[in-house]
């Protein structure tokens, strides 16, 4: 799959929400527990507390919830969404508790200045989640302004005008910088990844290399070993190649194994099946789920494509096209990647033995 910018960002962009919510969470939980030290502390507590609390506690229950099975809702809008909305209210319900307990709005509104800076961090990578999360709180911090005060409305204004101010101050500032922080990560990451598949990957024929060959087989033989399916291994080697490039020279040599990559290519369907290079004029296939017969089967139909394509080959004793051997080999119980190739290979030089251009199976006796 190719490395894109886009996928990458995606990826990381899920990460940092990730933790996000998770420090978001975590201060919602302490916020909960000032609510109880107040639950303690206070000899008669009225009733709205208890209803707020409730409140809180369930909103909390409801976010993990939501947060737990991801789904999308509408293309706007998916239960992480609303799992920050819950966080939100559990906040302002702890809030709203606490000023019950108290009977006093100071407390109170210094907990939802705290929530405030809680989620300008914990979600700013998400600007509308950011700013409905907040506008939550701001409105909870107006509700006990004006409920709890008498002051002036010009000095009702002013302590209003802080959250506007501080968002402003964040958004130009603190979010800017961890914003472009995240830019950079993500071109680093999908650099680092673009330079492993570079490593994985040959570069005349585009196919899988050494490397790649080696761990797509072990991921295979992880995979097989998981769900109790056969895995098969081909190993095809263009027969008299030397004397290709003798004939033709270098370049329609390489020509001639990037037509023969493309047929291997061609040839295998499934998104599981894996075709490398292994090295000059050798290529395999790894085809988990495939017992032999289907990899022989395989193998035959590859033959004839490659005989079908009629690649000129002017010094091959055999025929007047190019022509490969194809050696197959089943992963039996107790064998390793090793031993697969092992047998595969055997199975090749049998093939080559007995005349090349055929398909030989290596036999467990
Ligand atoms: P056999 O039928 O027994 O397999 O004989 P062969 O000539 O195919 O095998 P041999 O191992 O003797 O020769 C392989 C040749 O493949 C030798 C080398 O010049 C050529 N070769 C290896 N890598 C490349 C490459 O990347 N490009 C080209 N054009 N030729 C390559
Ligand atoms: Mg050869
Ligand atoms: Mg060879």
């Amino acid at each position: 799959m190719p490395v894109t910018a886009r996928r990458t960002a995606d990826l990381v962009a899920r990460r940092i929400l990730r933790t996000g919510f998770q420090w978001v969470s975590l201060t919602t939980l302490i916020s909960l527990l000032t609510v109880a030290f107040f639950f303690l502390r206070t000899p008669q507590i009225a009733e709205p507390a208890y209803h707020f609390s409730y409140a809180a506690v369930s909103l909390c229950v409801l976010a993990a919830a939501l947060f737990r099975y991801p789904r999308s809702l509408t293309r706007h809008l998916d239960t992480w969404d609303l799992s920050a909305l819950a966080l939100a209210g559990a906040w302002a319900c702890a809030a709203l508790s606490v000023y019950y307990c108290t009977n006093n709005e100071n407390t109170a509104q210094k907990l939802l200045l705290v929530g405030f800076f809680v989620f300008m961090l914990g979600f700013y990578s998400r600007i509308g989640l950011l700013l409905t999360t907040l506008a939550a709180l701001f409105a909870t911090y107006a509700f006990l302004m004006v409920h709890g005060t008498d002051a002036p409305l010009l000095a009702m204004l002013i302590s209003l005008s802080v959250f506007p101010v501080l968002l402003a101050f964040f958004l130009v500032t603190i979010r800017k910088r961890l914003v472009i922080g995240e830019r950079r990560y993500v071109e680093n990451l999908r650099l680092v990844r673009q330079l492993e598949a570079i490593t994985r990957t040959d570069e005349l024929t585009g196919l899988l290399n050494r490397k790649g060959f080696n761990e797509a087989l072990s991921n295979a033989l992880n995979h097989v070993e998981r769900f109790g399916e056969p895995l098969s291994l081909v190993i095809i080697d263009i027969d008299f190649f030397k004397h290709y490039n003798d004939a033709l020279g270098h370049p329609a040599g390489d020509k001639c194994l990037t037509q023969v990559a493309s047929l291997l290519q061609n040839a295998t369907k499934r998104a599981i099946d894996v075709t490398a290079r292994l090295g000059g004029e050798e290529f395999a296939l790894v085809l988990p789920g495939s017992d032999i017969e289907q990899a022989a089967q395989l193998a035959e139909q590859i033959r004839s494509a490659v005989n079908g394509a009629n690649i000129l080959h002017p010094q091959s004793p055999i025929a007047m096209h190019v022509t490969a051997s194809y050696g197959c080999a089943q992963l039996h119980e107790g064998d390793d990647g090793e031993a697969l190739y092992r047998n595969a290979d055997k199975a090749l030089y049998f093939a080559k033995q007995n005349g090349r251009n055929r398909v030989q199976c290596f036999t467990h006796q």
